[in-house]
């Protein structure tokens, strides 16, 4: 097995990725599309036009996240995709769809598709007035909580106050299913993923997360969930962060989330809190290429190999698995899976055709309304 012949699966651009945060980074690290400009080699992100292409990246969920402490999340949720908007019109080998026609479409013309995903219920505002609004702005995911447990939802990094959703929150993803919106289930506490499965019509995505029985993290999927997505016709995304990957990674990152949530509240200041705690994290464990195959290889024993997908959270990580530093990067993972024996239509399903098959059966799901 060479990586000459994991680049020949990579050629056609198999791989729907679930999560990738360059319009955060370009918000706040650039100063605008001139200074993050894609189309060449944009060094200090993990991301740009031709190591997309050298990845085989034909679909990419672009995250419109914004932080639970905004002041105005909703806005600026809506400022983030004008910001893709921007960023896939600026690109010419870029473009924006709203659904699985127009991501095959795009691919087939050898471009990058784009499609957005907002990552935190706190952007709708308790509004399902606001949550149609950014149906009608193209959003097709939204994760049901980011790292705070909000009004309708629990955190799997905060104190639960629901015991999952409440009957708000079950209201949020019928909504969800009426209107095509795929329901996340990364970030979100084991109940409130239990709840929102058993609520939702359609198969629910875990966007950006690993297996908890190999990476003891709360972000991580628990194997009775795993075995439920499996069941909806759902697909769990494996995410490429170290702390998600790796055991010993997860446990020290736990504590380490702890001491950050304890210096939010002394320094009053979350980016000031996330820097004080940059230097440990750069220490933490880092996994291999092959640790995230271990977790592809459980979620597919346990929810099936249809429920397994990419999710690498690129360009909102700081710390990086060696192999898996970029976009660029993803046929060293289809390497992997063939010296462990994956048959091609298997790899591709993982790469991108779960995924796909997760979007069409939300927009039939919603069609059927
Ligand atoms: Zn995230």
């Amino acid at each position: 097995m060479t990586l000459d012949q994991a680049r020949r699966i990579h050629a056609d651009l198999p791989v729907i990725d679930g999560h990738n945060d360059l319009p955060w980074a370009i918000r706040i690290h650039h100063e605008g599309l001139d200074d993050a400009d894609t189309t060449g080699p944009l060094p200090m992100r993990h991301t740009d036009t031709d190591r997309l292409i050298a990845g085989g990246v034909g679909g990419q969920f672009w995250s419109v996240y914004v932080p639970a402490w905004t002041e105005e999340p909703f806005a600026t949720t809506v400022e983030q995709i004008e910001l893709v908007e921007a960023m896939c019109a600026h690109d010419p080998k870029w473009e924006l769809v709203r659904d699985s026609a127009g991501l095959r479409r795009v691919r087939e013309q050898g471009h990058v598709a784009g499609l957005l995903g907002s990552e935190g219920g706190h952007s709708i505002e308790d509004s399902i007035d606001k949550l149609r609004q950014l149906s009608e702005l193209g959003v097709r995911y939204m994760t049901l909580t980011h790292a705070d447990t909000i009004t309708w939802a629990d955190s799997a990094t905060d104190e639960p106050q629901h015991g999952g959703l409440t009957d708000f929150g079950r209201e949020v993803v019928r909504e969800m299913n009426r209107i095509g919106m795929l329901v996340d289930i990364s970030h979100v506490s084991a109940d409130t993923m239990r709840h929102a499965i058993a609520t939702s019509q359609a198969p629910v995505i875990a966007s950006h997360s690993n297996a908890f029985a190999l990476a003891g993290h709360p972000r991580n999927v628990p194997d009775d969930v795993l075995e439920a997505v499996g069941a909806s016709g759902g697909v769990v995304m494996v995410n490429f962060y170290p702390a998600f990957v790796d055991s010993e990674a997860a446990a020290q990152s736990v504590e380490m989330f702890a001491e950050g949530r304890r210096l939010i509240a002394e320094l009053g200041d979350p980016a000031a809190a996330d820097a004080a705690l940059a230097e440990s994290r750069a220490a933490l464990p880092r996994g291999s290429v092959a640790t995230v195959v271990d977790h592809i290889e459980h979620i597919a024993r346990v929810a099936g190999p249809h429920a397994v997908g990419i999710g690498s959270d690129f360009d909102g990580i700081d710390i990086l698995i060696p192999g898996l530093e970029d976009v660029s990067c993803y046929p060293n993972l289809t390497l992997e899976l063939l010296k462990r024996g994956w048959e091609e239509p298997a790899i591709r399903a993982v790469l991108g055709d779960n995924t796909l098959r997760v979007l069409e059966t939300a927009e039939q799901v919603s069609d059927e309304y």
